[in-house]
């Protein structure tokens, strides 16, 4: 099982891949991820109190919580850094650093001047014993050419060629630019969490009798809670008393509040608008869908997109690179020509090492594809990892599923079709009863039809040697007789001889023991938005788009006519569906694009995880849930121009960064090779540049 815990002072992507290969040596580790931009992680190990002390031996400094295991993921919504305290010191540094300066320039009395050099020896120290002391620790542990490691030999580089001032203004801006930057990324870390909790603090139970108030985390299924208006629903329930309406929206995006009767299923984080409702809790705290939205965007932040793994990647080699050049720059001028001082080229030398650390990408990158998952979630997509964002970008052709995916897959009966003999109502309660442990959408549809008419088959035995063939029907013995109901097909793999049916509706063929009994004409209706759902998608240049299913053809060519698709593939078992997604795939992959489906789950498990991107509609089957990349709780259709819409806007935002931050450096570089720029003004770029990449990557999040 995964545990996962909140950490607090990890400085640098470096440190945080560091402890993870540390974590991973200890005996009876078996899975271990650092994420730098949640500053989480996630262990499977079978003993977490030789992990936590690992963990304090390996970074001294890094302290951690364990998010509870009885409340996964339960996000906390307070930052989790203090800045007011840490920045203290920092103005004591300050205040010395300037008076020192004063001193040490403008008055001419030797015994100011050495208290000046005094003053800026201590504010070097106050505001930088935390870089040495942590380069130091490092270099003993070989890990060189860290960003302490690199602010350390610049300042040191600098007190040596005199530049006491810069040495001073470089750790004191350094040190702020890190606390600044670090309360920023906790605070958008905590809005971005704030906003994925849902659950109320408290469940009020019922308990011998009376209303009490306690933990959600307290309640077991089968506890009843009350839930006064205004409030959220703590737990995943059953209404069994009162009438209200619910906003779901925080966990669906469902605009519309709907209303909840005795009976009604109700998630956890929805609201009650206007009424008491008593409900039974269905599951606990921990297994409510508002904690597994929360875990999974949690933990979807662990699973890396390539430009994640490229930044962290990047940043190893790039600091030692720059080292190397720095001192090329320093030595080999003065070495090479003529009259160029020593000084004045290890000055510049000293600006290309300040400027060179690349904390805005490490941080800023993760940060903006949490954005993106957290705000995606709370509009019921829920992406599981920041790699699908990058995969579902580059989309460029979607397959859908018919059934139950553009369509509501709630058919109505049109007619029924009774062979000689027998009577319609025996046709509708014979298939009623085959169907009765199918989950299909067919066959819900038959049983209410069949409840609806009171139908009873007359025998009180229930289905057995049940045998569902996807894409085909179902076959069940029920009081001893052999019952089939399905299509065409169906009845050829059992031998059943049949009438030729031609015709735009969705056929429910019914045998009894070996023999034609009649049929079904089923209706189904695309689902409202399916039309805007699809040009949508064309909207946003989405080129080929593409109907897969196991229903007859004549009813995918009308449904797709209806909704505006024009390539159609019908009648397919779900091998099938897997074929024709697969020439997809290997069509549009030609030109470096993905092809996504979008499914209910029902017989398009294998093509969801076959697609590059599988997006399943939340009705659907677990199986799906599992193995889709993306799951939309609502089952509307144009949710998927919408995920494309924030993956393409997550990248862009990521990009941006990424260029923003690496031009800024490239300029300042060059400025500094040629003498132009000063070694303060590259500390306050590169804070600058991390802020606005921080402040941009919660933009992903709206
Ligand atoms: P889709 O791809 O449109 O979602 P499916 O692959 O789920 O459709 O099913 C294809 C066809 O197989 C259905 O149109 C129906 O004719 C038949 N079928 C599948 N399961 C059942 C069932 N449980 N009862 C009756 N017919 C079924
Ligand atoms: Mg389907």
């Amino acid at each position: 099982m995964m545990t996962t815990y909140h950490l607090r002072n990890v400085d640098c992507p470096a440190c945080a891949a560091g402890l993870e290969r540390g974590l991973r040596k200890i005996e009876g580790v078996r899975a271990v991820s650092i994420d730098f931009g949640t500053l989480s992680m996630r262990v499977d190990a079978a003993d977490l109190k030789a992990v936590e002390s690992a963990v304090r031996n390996l970074e001294p400094l890094v302290t951690f919580s364990r998010v509870l295991a009885e409340a996964p993921g339960r996000p906390t919504a307070e930052a989790d850094f203090d800045l007011k305290r840490e920045i203290q010191p920092l103005a004591l540094a300050t205040a010395a650093g300037c008076l020192g300066l004063v001193l040490v320039n403008f008055t001419h009395r030797e015994g100011a001047a050495s208290i000046g050099l005094g003053l800026l020896a201590f504010a070097y120290l106050v505001s930088g014993w935390k870089v040495l002391l942590g380069a130091a620790r490092n270099m003993v542990r070989g890990r060189l050419f860290d960003e302490l490691f690199l602010m350390s030999i610049a300042t040191l580089g600098a007190i040596a060629i005199g530049q006491y001032e810069e040495a001073v203004g470089v750790m004191v801006f350094y040190s702020i630019g890190e606390l600044l930057q670090h309360s920023a990324a906790s605070r958008s870390r905590a809005s971005i969490r704030s906003l994925l909790d849902l659950r109320p603090d408290f469940a009020r139970l019922r308990r011998a009798g009376s209303w009490v108030e306690v933990q959600p985390e307290e309640a077991v299924p089968g506890d009843e809670f009350l839930v006064k208006p205004g409030e959220r629903l703590p737990l995943d329930g059953q209404v069994i008393e009162g009438e209200a309406f619910l906003d779901s929206s925080p966990i669906t995006g469902e605009s519309m509040p709907r209303r909840a009767q005795p009976g009604a299923t109700v998630l956890a984080g929805s609201v009650s608008l206007d009424g008491v409702l008593v409900i039974r809790a269905t599951r606990g705290a921990g297994e409510s869908s508002a904690a597994r939205i929360a875990t999974l965007v949690e933990s979807a932040a662990h699973l890396k997109a390539r430009t994640e793994r490229w930044v962290t990647a990047f940043a190893r080699i790039y600091t030692p690179i720059v080292v190397a050049m720095a001192a090329a720059i320093a030595f080999l001028p003065p070495l090479l020509v003529a009259g160029q001082g020593l000084r004045e080229w290890c000055y510049r030398a000293l600006v290309m090492l300040v400027i060179s650390c690349p904390c805005a990408l490490v941080v800023s990158v993760p940060l903006g594809y949490f954005g993106g998952i957290g705000g995606a979630a709370r509009r019921g997509i829920l992406v599981k990892g920041s790699q699908v964002f990058d995969a579902l970008a580059a989309c460029k052709a979607v397959a859908f599923d018919k059934t139950g995916t553009l369509t509501r897959g709630s058919f109505s009966v049109r007619s029924i079709t009774a062979a000689p003999g027998r009577t319609s109502d025996e046709v509708l309660a014979w298939a009623a009863a085959a169907e009765s442990l199918s989950r299909h959408p067919i066959a819900a549809s038959l049983r209410a039809e069949a409840e609806s008419r009171s139908l009873s088959i007359g025998t009180e035995d229930e289905a057995s040697e049940v045998r569902e063939l996807p894409g085909a029907g179902i076959a069940a013995r029920i009081g001893g007789r052999l019952v089939l109901a399905g299509n065409e097909r169906l009845l050829e793999l059992e031998g059943v001889a049949h009438p030729k049916h031609e015709g735009g509706d969705t056929l429910v063929l019914v045998a009894l023991d070996g023999e034609y009994a009649g049929s079904i004409a089923l209706g189904d209706e695309p689902k409202s938005d399916a039309r805007e759902a699809i040009r949508a998608l064309r909207a946003l240049g989405v080129g080929r788009l593409a109907m897969i299913t196991g229903d007859s053809s004549p009813v995918a060519q009308r449904v797709a006519t209806e909704v505006g698709i024009a390539e159609v593939h019908a009648e397919l078992l779900p091998e099938g569906k897997l074929e024709v997604l697969g020439r997809m795939i290997r069509e549009v992959g030609g030109a470096r694009g993905s092809t996504v489906f979008v499914g209910d789950g029902v017989n398009d498990a294998p093509v969801l995880a076959l697609a590059d991107v599988g997006i399943a509609m939340g009705a659907g089957s677990d199986a799906a849930v599992q193995t889709a990349d993306i799951v939309l709780l609502t089952d509307e259709p144009s949710r998927v121009a919408e995920a494309i819409a924030r993956a393409r806007r997550t990248r862009r935002i990521v990009a941006q960064n990424i260029v923003f931050a690496l031009g800024i450096k490239a300029a300042f570089l060059a400025m500094g090779a040629i003498g132009v720029a000063v070694m303060w003004e590259a500390v306050i770029a590169d804070v600058g540049v991390a802020l606005l990449a921080v402040a941009n990557s919660l933009r992903a999040m709206k």
